[in-house]
Order: structure tokens, then C-alpha cells, then sequence
């Protein structure tokens, strides 16, 4: 799943994978979970997160490969983030012997992108996304106790920083796919369910 932060690929991607059984992966949680063990690959890839930077490709390459090997379906998350990183996943997919099926591009406008940003909160319990406004955490006893943090690097410099990224380095993977024949773009403006019926919608069509 391709896009720009803010998009929906998280929320998308848990949503088809609860419907599909294809296991989520999604980059920018392998890295969260690395900083929040403590690890040395944690305390190298910290700085990167924190200021919305890319963790450099030959980490985060290695870092995802592990997890491609262990399933036979998934839908991934966050990555590839450029060429180098398309190109390394194709050469780890023709080593699986594995095909993609699609490359799904959520697509919305930056101004939007930043309001869903900088109002998301993740709740520590459950890894579930909220917005402050537009679905907000329950509060008291509700089934979710939280606490709902907000990410690091959901802050409005990084933010910025993130979408530059995207424009110039992520966007250009369009292209990328349209070659190969298997871009599907999907208005991410839309309501969340209708997303999710547009992009099993798309999927579908590559299946047949
Ligand atoms: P995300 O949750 O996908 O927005 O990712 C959060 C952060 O993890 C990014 O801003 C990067 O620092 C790092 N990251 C996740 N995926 C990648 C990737 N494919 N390439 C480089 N860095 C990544």
C-alpha cells in the first residue's frame, strides 16, 4: 500500500487484512517496536523516526525481509518508500518466488493530510488509531483503556518534513508500478469503510 502519511494505510490495511487473512506489515511499526525495546537497532534508527526522516534503506530492507519469508499473503505497509527500496523488494520477492498482486495508492490533498496528522492519537493498549475530533478515544471505562499517545513524529515539523518525503521520493513509485501494471488508485478522501470496499473492489479485479 502506497500513500502519503495521513492516508489511511494503517487503518486500510488492518481493516482488509481482518477481511482477507493477509498478514499486515507495516514498516513504521517494525521500527516503533525496535526503539521501544531499547535495542541498538532501536537507539540507530530513533533520530530518523523522531524527525520524520527515512530510516536508511539497508536497514529498513533488512529489517522487513524476516517478515515477507513468514506468510504466504500480506498487505504492506510503508513500504517501499523509493526506488532503491522497490527494487530490493522485487529482487527479495524473486528469491520468495512471490508475485505482487497490486500496488494500492490512497490518494489526498496535503491540507488534509495535515489536519488527520496532527489530531491522531494511538491508543497503547490496543494499537488502535483515533482522532481527537473525528473519532476520539473513549473515555472512562470504556473497552479501550488507552493511554492514547501521539506519535513522536505526528508533530507539525516532522509532518511537514515526512510529506516533502513522500512527494519526492515515495510519489514517483506510481510510475514504478504503472509499468509493471498493477497501480490501482483509490480516493482516500472517502469515508473509511468506503475505501476499503473501493480498494477490495480493486483488488478483486486483479484477482480475476
Ligand atoms: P510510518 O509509520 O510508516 O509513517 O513510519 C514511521 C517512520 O519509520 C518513518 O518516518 C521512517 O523514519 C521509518 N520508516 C518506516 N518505513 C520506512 C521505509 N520503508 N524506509 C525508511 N524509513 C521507514
Amino acid at each position: 500500500m502506497l500513500g502519503p502519511q495521513g492516508a489511511g494505510k494503517g487503518t486500510q490495511a488492518q481493516r482488509i487484512s481482518r477481511e482477507t487473512g493477509a498478514k499486515h506489515i507495516a514498516t513504521g511499526d517494525l521500527v516503533r517496536a525496535e526503539i521501544k525495546s531499547g535495542s541498538e537497532l532501536g537507539e540507530a534508527v530513533k533520530d530518523y523516526n523522531n524527525r520524520g526522516e527515512l530510516v536508511p534503506d539497508e536497514i529498513i530492507i533488512e529489517m522487513t525481509k524476516p517478515h515477507l519469508e513468514k506468510h504466504d499473503a500480506w498487505l504492506l505497509d510503508g513500504f517501499p518508500r523509493n526506488e532503491a527500496q522497490a527494487r530490493a523488494l522485487d529482487e527479495a520477492l524473486e528469491e520468495l518466488g512471490l508475485e505482487l498482486d497490486a500496488a494500492v495508492v490512497l490518494e489526498a490533498p496535503d491540507k488534509e493530510l495535515v489536519e488527520r496528522l496532527s489530531g491522531r492519537r494511538t491508543s497503547e493498549a490496543t494499537g488502535k488509531i483515533y482522532h481527537v475530533e473525528h473519532d476520539p478515544p473513549p473515555e472512562g471505562d470504556g473497552e479501550d483503556p488507552g493511554p492514547f499517545i501521539q506519535r513522536e513524529d505526528d508533530r507539525e515539523e516532522s509532518i511537514r518534513r515526512r510529506l516533502e518525503i513522500y512527494h519526492e521520493h515515495t510519489k514517483p513509485l506510481k510510475d514504478y508500478y504503472v509499468e509493471k501494471d498493477i497501480l490501482v488508485t483509490v480516493d482516500a478522501t472517502q469515508a473509511i469503510p468506503e475505501v476499503t470496499k473501493d480498494v477490495m473492489a480493486a483488488l478483486e479485479r486483479k484477482d480475476a
